[in-house]
Order: structure tokens, then C-alpha cells, then sequence
């Protein structure tokens, strides 16, 4: 008996040389596909902006618009030496013929969509579909759509499926199966279904939701396939749709109605690294089930994006990182398909000899029929391979997209990246020519290789660390990775610490001054927005005493605190990063409750106040150490830096634990002394900070935690001659204040006061014509209405122009009556109530100005009656100089500008007193380069939300009325904390001077540190 790696040779080599007789014509030399993929597969960046620019293509209207992204996507590669005379030709005659090259290139764009679209709907499909049924291949039918923003647009989603299926079954009626054997296994009419597709506000760390949503969608379509005798697939996507997709196959298909239906099958892919975990439950599960069902094996399309969003956010990767683990495991997984063909109906869906070998060897092995599995492939590649199956007797089904060019484009991108990938199997086959031998070894065998240090790992090494963060100098900063709330151990986690939460209600907390507890006769309580007659805690409100004695025991104790070594400093925010990280759910099940922040958007806050600790720490070594200034003989200078002295940090409720921690562990890592005042509506948040810094070991009177009111000890500090220094983030109005109050110079001040000031922004967006709306309508949505639009960089002003306005509004308005309002203890919810009564009475008097001054186009129903809910509300016909254009609101409220063109935009966006975040929606190179020069805006945002800053990576903070140009989590942001010092000594003696000075030394302390 032959091996089964010896057989799996044998039958590969036997399906090259059937696919040698009729080689790939994709891979061939000729053509605008072919010259496409030869370019990129020379010329990594290059292909990048080949693939941008088939991206944009179908959305550009005119030949003009055409030929300028052409010229801009290419005008650097123009000149290089890399680039072919065919794209140079390009450029050159669009320039001279813009009105014929336009066209052309749409053309042959459109033409190489067709190679891998099998028709523009199911009418036009069909004739892909019978040409395919005499060459004895089977078909399943794909919808391609644009992302869904809407429930709207999902219902049309859902009746396009319907109709799709009808019309198949309709054209099909007649069909066979191709082998005429086991053919009750395989209906001829297969469709692939994408649950995204079916509800857009799937929300990962909220499966019941989901599947509560989708499953009445999918029901009508299940039980017309049933009644026609068709196939339903679900489609695998992204990994954070997996355990939801999972759990809907499972629950859909345990109902009375389907249980008993064996043509349901689903995805498994092979490059997740839980994929086989997750295949045995399902198989368990069917086998309870007692009915049959089917699997489609593959290795995953969603490679590149799985591995850039865990390095983006400190995830775990989900996915293998070595290309021959995917194929070792897809072997592995084929193994376990097959041996329990019994319960389930195997699909491997690749283009890789090698798997498809291994798959027909073992169930050769298994002796299961050849016509009881199926091999599929896609439409528009690997031809031969399917042609070889075919005249090998196998089981044969195309997967055939079906739609229009422009939503069809995501799909088109994701195919020829695949083609191009170095690590794929057809690109290795048909372009790169590499010996069948060589594509046919056992993937183990490879990664032993690879183990053994004979072969480079076939990707970059990715950061997988979900610990706190190192902040030695010289290591690389990691922000604390986000918790990812799509797996279900993490969603558990949050449900019991919001249980916990719930049962601390109406604690009571104490100030602490100079370390000790200090209770008032007047109890200030904080309540829960959600629902306001419950009090999350109440805290002891501190009076003029109070903040007298706090500002007494700072100064006392900064003399010792500017003493200590940075290094303790540095190590005592460390600290707290640690307990911050130990206590992570219960603080932003607390943040929950107490400001009505959504789930991932409460640990948001808490992770970025580990990173400022972290972040900190880290610059504060850097900064810490005495530097030589310039390297003379005789003479040594040092420069370093002293504390100012005694801080005062106040911190709004909005960011209840980031922006205060950040402000606090800023001031005690630079070696100032610390009163912090956090906001009223946040302050058992606050308390919590100060409880980690003590459990950290802050000595006494270091750092002082004070409640009260901000116009009565706010004030009386501000004032004080002893505060030396005052970090504020909040309103415009208090910031001013502070701004005009700490420049006069008090009796018996010792320092000019310096002011750290954050204030409000009115930030715009502007969405170019040729803006990808699936991206633009979802992220400015989440900007405008995430966290109810209480975040200083909030998007509230959408600058469109008047070419896509209408488009543009179409969706916008679809999307916005989409987004769930509620109780912000559920985690799907996006949208919870506002801070306060306050609050919610000022917004709505901008509302009923908004309705005054131009036209309510949305405001958002099914408001929860109890609590400080304010309906999502967009206004259009909104011009600049209109009230709710120009001042800041803090609420989730939208004006919508119409503008003529980019002039007109940018000038809008920067007409405006603050300059904090802005944004632009553009494909075009140089539009989006102009923006990048022209915005006024401390944090400018390109196609992506202009919300969500992350420390280190995008530090924080405007200019203008927004504040006084510092950047919280910026490289610079801890000198405004410090007082600059030069110490210079003569160091020559009767000419002789040391030949080296060190460029570093320690500390200037006194008495030295042994
Ligand atoms: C009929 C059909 C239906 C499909 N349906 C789905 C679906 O529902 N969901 C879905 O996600 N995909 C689906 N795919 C796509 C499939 O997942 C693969 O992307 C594609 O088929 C390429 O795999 P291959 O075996 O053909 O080629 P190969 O070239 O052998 O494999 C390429 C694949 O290897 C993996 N890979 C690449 N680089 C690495 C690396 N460095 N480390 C680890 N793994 C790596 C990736 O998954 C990549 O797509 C489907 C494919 C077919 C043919």
C-alpha cells in the first residue's frame, strides 16, 4: 500500500498534467488584466495604487475625473524607473485624450471585473450558469452588495436574495445533477448568503441581538429554499462575525421548522487557529441535531485584514501567520470532515492542488465515494484545475458572485490581491512557474523546516502581548490592548461586573487630604444617566476649608516629592497601570453606570488611561536624566528639568478615568505635587483613581483628591498663590476663566502660573465626491452619535459636496434611523443617555434652534422614556454662520453643509473658532494631500472616524478656542509640567581640561541617592 503522501503526489501530478493542457489564461502575458497583475507583482507599492485606483474607478462620473485620479495615483510612479512603458503610456495619452482614455479604462476595468462577476443580476447570470452545466460544473450563487449601513438596506438585501432564488430555481427547474449520483446530497440550486448583509447592527460583543435580528430575516428565505428544493450556505467572514454566525447556523437550524433539513451548510476556515474547536462542536452539534449537514472547508479570505486589526488593537492574531500552518490545518480539518462524512457533506473550497489531493487521497483512503463530496471553486480562476476535476470524475461547483461593478468592487480588490499574494498557490502555479514537486510537499514538512531554522518565517513576526505594556526606554511603546468583546469569555466578564457594580450602588466616598479621609457634612450624589433615581455613589463635597488644607498638605509635601528619584516616580505609574489593568472590568462596568458610556468605548477610556501611565513613565525616563548640551573641552553644561510645584487637575466626566488619570500621573511623574478635582457627574470614577495610586504607594499629601463644586473650590485654587500649576480639560467658558485668572500674579506667589488647557471643538467632516460612502456613512455616524456625542473631538458638522449630496444623505439618514438607542448595560447599544438634566435641557434648546434655523431632516424614534435620552437629530440646509454650526452642543446632533466644491469645504471647516479634530472622506491623492496642509485642526483624520485617539499614536489636542496647543499622550506633552534647568561647571584646572564628558549623568539631588 502506498503512502498518502506518496498518493497525494501521484494524483497532484495528475492534475497538472491535465492543467498543463489548458494553462491559466489569467496568468497569461497578454491583455489589461494580465499587464495588471504583472505590474503589481513586481512592484509591491505600485500595486497598492494600481488596486486603489481600480478601487475608486467605478464611482468617478466623468472622463475628466477619471484622468485626474489617474495622473495623481501615478504621478510619482511616472517618473520611476520601475514603472513599464504600458502604464507611462497611460498616463501620457490620458493627458492628451482624456474624453477616449476615460472610457477605456472604465472599459477595461469593467471587463476585468466580468472575469471574476458572473453577471450583473439573475436574469444575467444564467448564462454563465448553463454554459458552466455543459461543462458539468454546479454553481452557488453570490450576492455582491455594498457595505449595509441601514436596516433599509438590508431589507433590500433580504428580497434580492429572495428574488435571486426564485429566479434560479425558475431557470433550473429541469437541471440534473452533473454526476447523477447521491444527487439528493447536492440540490442543483445553491445559495451563499452573508449574514452582514442581513442586519446592520451586528455587534460582536452581542450575539443574542444579532441573532434575534437576523433570524426573522432569514426564516422566509430558508423556507422558500426548502419549498424549491435549494441549498443555503452561510458564508464565513470577518472573525469578529464568526461565533455569531456560528451560533445562528446552530439555533436557526435547531428549530422545529429546520431541524430535519439536511441542505443547510456553513464556513470553516482554515487559518483560524480555533477553527478546529469550532468544527468538532459543530459536528457535535449535528450529530445531536440527528440530520445531516454540510461544511465548506477553506482557508480564509480575510487574512490581511485579521492580522493589520489585532496589531491595531493589541489583539491575539486569530489567525496562522505562517501560510503553511493554514494549509497544515486545512488538511488536518479535511481529515476530521471526512471521517465523519456520516453526519456531515464535505466542500473543500481551494485552488491548491496540494489540499485538493490531500482531500481525495484520504477519502480515498476512508473509501468514501467521490460523489458524495464536492470541490468548489470560484468563478474566474483556476479554470484547468476545475476542468481536471471534472475529467477525474469529482464533484464540481462554482461559488459565482453576482452584481453590479461599483458594490461589486471590495470583492474584485479582495480577488486580485489574492492573485498577487507571494504566498498564494496560483500565483505560484500560473505566473511564477514553481516545480510541481515543490508545490506538492506536505505542509508539516515545510514548517519542521522552518522550525529548524532552514526557511525565514513566512511573515513578520506579530505582537501578540495582552499584558500591560513595557516601558523601558529603547523597547517599542505597546498601548494596552482594547478587551475584545466578540469572545464570549470577555462578554461574561463585563455581564458579572456590571452585576457587581449594581450591588455597590450608593457607596459613599470620603476626600482624601494628605492621606487621610476627610468627611464633610455634605454628601454630593452621583446617579446613573440611564436612570437617575438610582445613585451609583454619593462623595463628601469639600468647601473652602478643605481645598485650603489640600493645597497646604501638596505644597508640604512637594519638597520630598521633588526629591525622589524619577525612576520611583516612573515605577509608581507603573504601578497603577497594573492595578488599572487587574481591575479593568469592574472600572468600566462602574463608567457604565456612572456616565452611560457604552461597553467598548468604557474600556477604551480605561485602557488609555493604562497607556498614559505607561506612556509617561516611559518619556519620563527620557526626560529624567541630566543631557550634556554640546560636548566642549573645559566646561560641562547639563541640562535637566525641575517640577513646577503644586498642580491642580481638573478633569470633565466625559473621559471620567482617562483624561484625569493622564492629567494626575503627567503631574506626579514630572515630580509636581497633585490636587485633582474630577467632574461632579464622575466623581466615584475619580475616587477609584485615587484608591489605585494609594494602593500604588503615593506617599501622603502627594496626591489629594478633592470633590466640590468647580465655581466655589475650583475657583478659590485657581486663585490660590500656592498652585503653581493648572491642568484643565472642560468647557470653553471655565478654560477662558482659568486662562485669564492664573495670568495675574497673586501676593506671595512664587511661579507664573502655568495653564494646561483642553477645551471643545466643532469639528467637521468633509465628504469628497469620489468618497467611499460604505466607509464615510458608518464612520460619521460613529462620530457624530457615538457616546451620544459627548466627546470634545465629536463630529458635528458633515461637510458634503453638492455632486453626491444626495447620495450621501440617502444613506446618512438610513444609518442614523439604524442605530440603537438604550440603556447602555446592554453592549450593542451605541447610542445611551446623556450626562445630565443639565445637559439634556441645553441640547434640547439646540434642537429647537436647530428646527428655527434650518430643516430637521432626522430625529430618531422609540426614545426610552425614563432617563436623559436625547434622539439622534441630523439638520440639513444648514448654513455657517447658523447657530448650530458654530457652537459646540455635546450632544448627538448633526448639521449637514452642503458646499459647492473643495474650496468652498475647506473654508467652511475652517471657519469656525476651534480647531481640535477634522476629517476627510476622499479617494483622490491630491485632494486628500491638500486637506493633510489645509485643515484647522489639531487632529486631522483621513478616511477613517475622527474620534478614538490613541496615546502615543495620535496625541491629543487643538488649537484655536480648543486649547493652548499641548498634546495629552504626545512625546512633548510632560514639558509643560516642567521648569527647565542648565547647570554649567568650568571644569578645567591650570589648562587641563578631561578629554570626554559623559553625555548623560544622574540627577541633581541633594543629598545624593546611594
Ligand atoms: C468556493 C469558495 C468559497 C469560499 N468562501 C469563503 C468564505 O465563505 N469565507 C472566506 O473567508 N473565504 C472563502 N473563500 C476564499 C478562501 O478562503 C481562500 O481565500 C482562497 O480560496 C485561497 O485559498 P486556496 O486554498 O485556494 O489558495 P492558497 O494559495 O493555497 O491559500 C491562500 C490562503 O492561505 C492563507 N494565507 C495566506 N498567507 C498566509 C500566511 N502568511 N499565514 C497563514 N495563512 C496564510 C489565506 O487564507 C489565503 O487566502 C472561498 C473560496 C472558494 C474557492
Amino acid at each position: 500500500m502506498r503512502s498518502l503522501q506518496s498518493e497525494i503526489e501521484q494524483r497532484g501530478q495528475h492534475i497538472f498534467e491535465l492543467v498543463d493542457k489548458h494553462p491559466d489564461s489569467l496568468f497569461s502575458k497578454a491583455g489589461f488584466y494580465q499587464r495588471l497583475m504583472t505590474l503589481s507583482m513586481r512592484d509591491e507599492q505600485l500595486k497598492h495604487q494600481l488596486f486603489r485606483f481600480v478601487d475608486v474607478l467605478p464611482s468617478l462620473r466623468t472622463s475628466g475625473e477619471i484622468i485626474r485620479h489617474l495622473q495623481e495615483y501615478f504621478a510619482e510612479a511616472h517618473d520611476s524607473q520601475k514603472v513599464s512603458e504600458f502604464l507611462r503610456a497611460g498616463v501620457r495619452l490620458a493627458r492628451v485624450v482624456p474624453w477616449i482614455s476615460g472610457p477605456i479604462l472604465r472599459w477595461n476595468v469593467s471587463e476585468m471585473a466580468r472575469q471574476f462577476i458572473a453577471g450583473r443580476n439573475s436574469n444575467d447570470v444564467m448564462r454563465t450558469l448553463r454554459k458552466r452545466r455543459t461543462q458539468k460544473i454546479g454553481f452557488t450563487v453570490d450576492l455582491l452588495g455594498e457595505a449595509v449601513v441601514s436596516e433599509t438596506e438590508t431589507d433590500e438585501y433580504a428580497a434580492r436574495y429572495l428574488d435571486l432564488l426564485e429566479g434560479l430555481a425558475r431557470e433550473t427547474k429541469e437541471w440534473t445533477d452533473p454526476l447523477g449520483k447521491n444527487s439528493e446530497l447536492f440540490p442543483v440550486v445553491n445559495l451563499s448568503v452573508k449574514i452582514s448583509a442581513l442586519y446592520s447592527q451586528i455587534n460582536p460583543a452581542e450575539p443574542a441581538d444579532a441573532i434575534a435580528h437576523l433570524a426573522p430575516k432569514l426564516r422566509p428565505l430558508l423556507r422558500r429554499a426548502r419549498n424549491v428544493g435549494a441549498f443555503i450556505n452561510f458564508d464565513m467572514e470577518s472573525y469578529a462575525h464568526k461565533n455569531i454566525t456560528l451560533e445562528l447556523f446552530k439555533t436557526v437550524f435547531t428549530e422545529e421548522e429546520f431541524r430535519d433539513w439536511p441542505h443547510a451548510g456553513i464556513v470553516t476556515q482554515a487559518y483560524l487557529r480555533d477553527s478546529e474547536a469550532d468544527l468538532r462542536d459543530l459536528i457535535e452539534w449535528g450529530r445531536a441535531r440527528g440530520k445531516r449537514f454540510a461544511v465548506r472547508l477553506v482557508k480564509g479570505a480575510y487574512w490581511d485584514y485579521e492580522t493589520a486589526k489585532s496589531r491595531q488593537n493589541g489583539w491575539d492574531c486569530p489567525v496562522y501567520l505562517q501560510k503553511p500552518e493554514s494549509d497544515a490545518n486545512f488538511e488536518t480539518l479535511t481529515r476530521l470532515l471526512l471521517e465523519n462524512e456520516a453526519i456531515v457533506t464535505s466542500a473543500f473550497g481551494s485552488h491548491n492542488v496540494r489540499s485538493i489531493a490531500h482531500a481525495q487521497a484520504f477519502a480515498e483512503e476512508l473509501g468514501i465515494d467521490r460523489s458524495r463530496f464536492e470541490f468548489q471553486l470560484l468563478y474566474g480562476m483556476a479554470g484547468p484545475i476545475k476542468r481536471a476535476l471534472v475529467d477525474m470524475g469529482y464533484r464540481v461547483r462554482e461559488y459565482c458572485p453576482v452584481g453590479e461593478l461599483l458594490p461589486g468592487m471590495s470583492y474584485l480588490v479582495r480577488r486580485l490581491l489574492e492573485n498577487t499574494s507571494n504566498e498564494g498557490f496560483l500565483r505560484a502555479k500560473f505566473s511564477e512557474n514553481v516545480p510541481a514537486a515543490e508545490l506538492l510537499r506536505d505542509p508539516r514538512e515545510i514548517l519542521h523546516r522552518s522550525r529548524n531554522g532552514v526557511l525565514p518565517p513566512s511573515t513578520p513576526t506579530i505582537n501578540m502581548t495582552t499584558t500591560t505594556p513595557k516601558t523601558q526606554a529603547g523597547a517599542p511603546y505597546e498601548n494596552a490592548p482594547l478587551t475584545n468583546f466578540a469572545l464570549p469569555e470577555n462578554q461574561e466578564k463585563m455581564r458579572a461586573a456590571l452585576r457587581e457594580q449594581r450591588k455597590l450602588f450608593g457607596r459613599k466616598i470620603p476626600l482624601t487630604i494628605n492621606g487621610e479621609k476627610v468627611w464633610t457634612d455634605k454628601l454630593f450624589s452621583s446617579v446613573n444617566p440611564t436612570q437617575p433615581d438610582q445613585i451609583v455613589g454619593c462623595a463628601a463635597e469639600a468647601d473652602i476649608p478643605e481645598a485650603e488644607r489640600a493645597v497646604a498638605a501638596a505644597r508640604a509635601a512637594f519638597e520630598k516629592w521633588r526629591r525622589t528619584s524619577f525612576e520611583e516616580r516612573c515605577q509608581l505609574l507603573e504601578r497603577a497601570a497594573q492595578i488599572l489593568e487587574r481591575r479593568r472590568f469592574e472600572l468600566s462596568a462602574l463608567e457604565v453606570f456612572e456616565v452611560g458610556k457604552p461597553w467598548t468605548q468604557a474600556d477604551a477610556d480605561i485602557a488609555e488611561a493604562i497607556d498614559f501611565c505607561t506612556f509617561y513613565a516611559r518619556l519620563m525616563r527620557q526626560l529624567g536624566r541630566s543631557r550634556l548640551t554640546q560636548n566642549v573641552p573645559g566646561e560641562e553644561s547639563y541640562q535637566h528639568y525641575w517640577p513646577r510645584g503644586v498642580a491642580l487637575v481638573i478633569a470633565p466626566w466625559n473621559f471620567p478615568m482617562a483624561i484625569l488619570c493622564g492629567m494626575v500621573s503627567a503631574a506626579l511623574v514630572t515630580g509636581n505635587t497633585v490636587i485633582m478635582k474630577p467632574s461632579e457627574q464622575s466623581v466615584i470614577i475619580g475616587a477609584m483613581l485615587m484608591e489605585i495610586y494609594e494602593e500604588a504607594g503615593v506617599p501622603p499629601g502627594v496626591l489629594n483628591f478633592l470633590n466640590g463644586k468647580g465655581s466655589v473650590i475650583g475657583a478659590y485654587m485657581v486663585d490660590h498663590k500656592d498652585v503653581d500649576l493648572i491642568a484643565f480639560t472642560g468647557s470653553r467658558e471655565v478654560g477662558l476663566w482659568i486662562w485669564e485668572s492664573a495670568g495675574k500674579t497673586r501676593e506671595g506667589q512664587r511661579e507664573l502660573k502655568r495653564v494646561i488647557c483642553e477645551m471643545g471643538g466643532k469639528n467637521a467632516m468633509i465628504v469628497d465626491s469620489d468618497a467611499d460612502l460604505d466607509e464615510a456613512i458608518v464612520d460619521s455616524i460613529y462620530s457624530a452619535f457615538g457616546f451620544q456625542g459627548q466627546k470634545c473631538s465629536a463630529l458635528s458638522r458633515l461637510i458634503v459636496l453638492e455632486e453626491n449630496y444626495d447620495r450621501v444623505m440617502e444613506r446618512l439618514l438610513g444609518a442614523a434611523a439604524s442605530v440603537r438607542v438604550g440603556n447602555p448595560e446592554e453592549p450593542g447599544i451605541v447610542v445611551g443617555p446623556v450626562i445630565d438634566e443639565a445637559a439634556y435641557r441645553r441640547i434640547l434648546d439646540y434642537i429647537d434652534i436647530g428646527k428655527r434655523e434650518a430643516t430637521l431632516a432626522f430625529q430618531a424614534k422609540n426614545i426610552p422614556p425614563q432617563g436623559y435620552f436625547i434622539p439622534p437629530t441630523i439638520f440639513t440646509g444648514v448654513k455657517p454662520n447658523m447657530r448650530i454650526a458654530r457652537e459646540e452642543i455635546f450632544g448627538p446632533v448633526l448639521s449637514v453643509i452642503k458646499v459647492r466644491d473643495l474650496d468652498e469645504a475647506i473654508e467652511v471647516a475652517n471657519g469656525t473658532d476651534y480647531a481640535l479634530t477634522g476629517g476627510f472622506f476622499s479617494r483622490s491623492p491630491a485632494n486628500i494631500e491638500r486637506v493633510k496642509a489645509q485643515l484647522e485642526a489639531g487632529n486631522v483624520y483621513i478616511n477613517r472616524p475622527c474620534t478614538g485617539a490613541i496615546v502615543g499614536r495620535h496625541p491629543f489636542g487643538g488649537f484655536k478656542m480648543s486649547g493652548g496647543g499641548s498634546k495629552a499622550g504626545g512625546e512633548d506633552y510632560l514639558l509643560n509640567f516642567l521648569i527647565p534647568r542648565v547647570v554649567t561647571e568650568n571644569v578645567t584646572r591650570h589648562g587641563l581640561a578631561p578629554e570626554k564628558t559623559r553625555e548623560y549623568r544622574d540627577e541633581f539631588l541633594w543629598p545624593p541617592k546611594r
